[in-house]
């Protein structure tokens, strides 16, 4: 009786006030408030798309459709996250930062607050971002890719508007799951770091009747397809496996330290069913076990730090690089140079997300930008504490690869090349790890004093 008494004073007392911090101190069920929200972000139109250099004309057909998901999650003393999970193959800067200052201005919602993560499947649409300069598109076909970035940046503000509409007394609890399918894809194959593991956060309603939301990560690429039909990949149907088992609720998976990790073997749809079936499976094990409730506040913080490229190439070797036989190379030249027309340089550095949420008196959520190699990932796990770390890779912007300074000093296409498909003007300079990672941990102690 006295805790049905909370539970409904919890519910008309304004946030911040002494009653809600005090009781946040228990796993009540009415600590957490959490909302969901499903978007299709299908392309209107047949547009090309992302993922492989070498496609030759725009998709021809659907497996299913390609969705934003959202969570927003709020505290008892009023403070609320959002989480967009998105079946695209990157975040470009410009939907970061629309779909942030719609945030803001709506809601509220400060930047550190937003975290917008991609599944990196490679059959989704090519995107307004540097990375679309890698496809042979002619000027028709980039107003439609640019055409479509408008109208996707506004289906995800959307998503976003619709998960904090459907805010309501919620539990959470999280686990953690194991899924063998991915492997090292660097030479040798098969034999690099890898990390299996398939974090989990549960959303459910007060009682514990109806799940309604759950999230999940696994750091593997998104690339079993390669063909022209929209789909989203393994982790596509590790969300719709969900979302068919667990008819109320919204799946929402984010890649982990997955950029040199692939799939294997890959290629066939039968593949990327069955891995996402795995996928979906590995989360349904973690359900079916104790999990841990979330109890506490939250806390987030942002910040975007320079990553320094390691040299910029003179006026007189990209002129060079124009004339190059590859047309990545003469693509990346052609950009670099019309740039260095525009601003009288190249920049020297790239604004790269860092981003960490304390979800309750555990979780340390980590969301990282670009691809991120799967180093991150287990250090990050290492020192910040194995089954309370979460690694989001390929969050708010997707610029390029992000080796460790192992990867980056051993070079080949995660390391060196990729920089080339990314049209940035050359591999990153030594340091970047320690940079990102010291960067992790003050966000994370920043968090920890703020609660
Ligand atoms: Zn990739």
């Amino acid at each position: 009786m006295r805790q049905t008494l909370l539970t409904v004073m919890l519910l008309v007392v304004p946030p911040a006030c002494g009653l809600t911090v005090h009781a946040a101190d228990k796993p009540t069920a009415a600590s957490w408030q959490a909302g969901v929200s499903r978007v299709v972000i299908t392309p209107p139109e047949f547009i090309w798309m992302s993922g492989y250099g070498g496609r030759s004309h725009p998709a021809e057909g659907k497996v299913h459709d390609l969705y934003a998901r959202a969570t927003a999650i709020r505290d008892a003393k009023g403070e609320t996250v959002v989480f967009v999970a998105t079946d695209l193959v990157g975040v470009p800067k410009v939907m970061a930062t629309t779909v942030a200052a719609a945030a803001e201005k709506k809601h509220g919602l400060p930047r550190r607050s937003l975290m917008i993560a991609c599944s990196h499947t490679h059959c989704g649409p090519a995107l307004d971002d540097r990375l679309s300069y890698m496809l042979d598109m002619k000027e028709a076909d980039w107003k439609a890719i640019r055409e479509y970035q408008v109208w996707l940046n506004q289906k995800v503000i959307e998503v976003v508007d619709a998960a904090i509409a459907d805010l309501q007394p919620a539990r959470l609890s999280t686990g953690n799951g194991v899924c063998r399918f991915a492997a090292n894809r660097r030479t040798p194959k098969g034999i690099g770091p890898y990390d299996h593991d398939v974090p989990v956060l549960k959303i459910e309603t007060p009682d514990g009747s109806k799940v309604r939301g759950l999230v999940f990560g696994y750091a593997c690429h998104n690339t079993t397809l390669g063909f022209y039909q929209w789909c989203g990949d393994y982790s596509g149907f590790a969300q719709l496996y969900l979302e068919d088992r667990y008819p109320d609720a919204i799946a929402m998976f984010y890649t982990g330290g997955g950029a040199d990790q692939n799939p294997l073997p890959r290629r066939k749809i039968e593949l990327a069913q069955k891995y996402g079936r795995m996928l979906g499976v590995s989360v349904d094990e973690v359900l079916d076990k104790p999990m841990q409730t979330v109890s506490g506040n939250l806390a987030s913080s942002f910040e975007e730090v320079p990553l320094e490229f390691n040299r910029l190439p003179t006026r007189a070797e990209l002129e060079a690089r124009h004339e190059s036989s590859s047309r990545y190379e003469r693509a990346r030249a052609k950009l670099l140079l019309s740039e260095w027309d525009r601003d009288g340089s190249l920049p020297k550095t790239w604004p790269y997300p860092i981003q960490v949420w304390k979800l309750g008196r555990k979780i340390n959520w980590v969301a990282l930008g670009g691809e991120l190699v799967v180093d991150y990932q287990i250090r990050l796990k290492r020192e910040l504490g194995k089954d309370s770390t979460w690694v989001t890779g390929y969050a708010n912007n997707v610029m390029a690869y992000i080796p460790s300074e192992r990867v980056l000093e051993e070079g080949g296409y995660e390391g060196d090349t990729s920089m080339i498909v990314y049209q940035l003007p050359s591999k990153w300079k030594a340091g970047l790890e320690d940079q990102i990672v010291s960067t992790v941990h003050r966000l994370a102690k920043q968090n920890s004093v703020a609660k």
